[in-house]
């Protein structure tokens, strides 16, 4: 009873808590197809460093500011309404992620717009929609009553990283025997080569060649 009470307590205490306007800064956002039904929805959020798991190597170094609109978009498809979740708007942070050479932290700043369209998830189950045209793939899915506006934001960021970060153009990289950082200085291990073991095999390897 107790228990009940409290809830009951802290509900009321809160009234305005569960409004979707009234998030606080910093909270999760679920962004509900019953909600987008009332009106769309604006957000203007601030998520400090690190809120963001964006994985085993990059990290969210400064706060990412993300800025735009909700709405719903009915699809009309026979005797079916598909409420679909149309999210557009922009976002800006900073990632700090490995160089994919020599492993030195390297700092990029994210700046990108999206436009993107949520569909539910089982929309696509439909018999007649087997296919799924090109243009198709860039829509998403959503699970249950809408989408959390963190797990967008953290997959456009992800997105917006390129495939290989360089630390620079020319980087070196690290030596593959000693694992030093040739941006660095050279190392030793070039010298080996011209070792007699190592010149042996080489002649071996160069009459493999003939
Ligand atoms: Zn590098
Ligand atoms: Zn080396």
């Amino acid at each position: 009873m107790v228990r009940l009470w409290q809830r009951a307590f802290r509900a009321e205490s809160r009234p305005e808590a569960f409004h979707s306007s009234q998030f606080p800064p910093e909270s999760e956002m679920l962004i509900t197809v019953r909600d987008l039904e009332l009106r769309p929805l604006h957000f203007d959020q601030e998520f400090q460093p690190g809120t963001l798991d964006l994985g085993v190597d990059a990290t969210q170094r400064t706060a990412l500011h993300a800025r735009g609109q909700a709405d719903l978009v009915e699809e009309i498809e026979g005797q079916r309404i598909i409420p679909d979740i149309r999210l557009r708007g922009k976002l800006q942070t900073q990632v700090e992620l490995p160089c994919a050479r020599c492993v030195e932290p390297v700092k990029y700043d994210v700046s990108s717009d999206f436009d993107l369209l949520y569909r539910p998830i089982n929309a696509d189950s439909h018999p007649d929609e087997a296919a799924i045209s090109e243009a198709e793939t860039e829509i998403g899915f959503y699970q249950g009553d809408g989408i959390q506006l963190e797990d967008v934001l953290k997959e456009q960021v992800l997105l917006a990283l390129p495939a290989k970060m360089l630390c620079r153009e020319d980087c070196k990289g690290l030596c593959p025997q000693c694992g030093k950082n040739l941006n660095q200085g050279s190392c030793r291990c070039e010298a080996k080569i011209s070792d007699p073991r190592w010149a042996a095999l080489e002649s071996i390897k160069g009459k493999l060649k003939q």
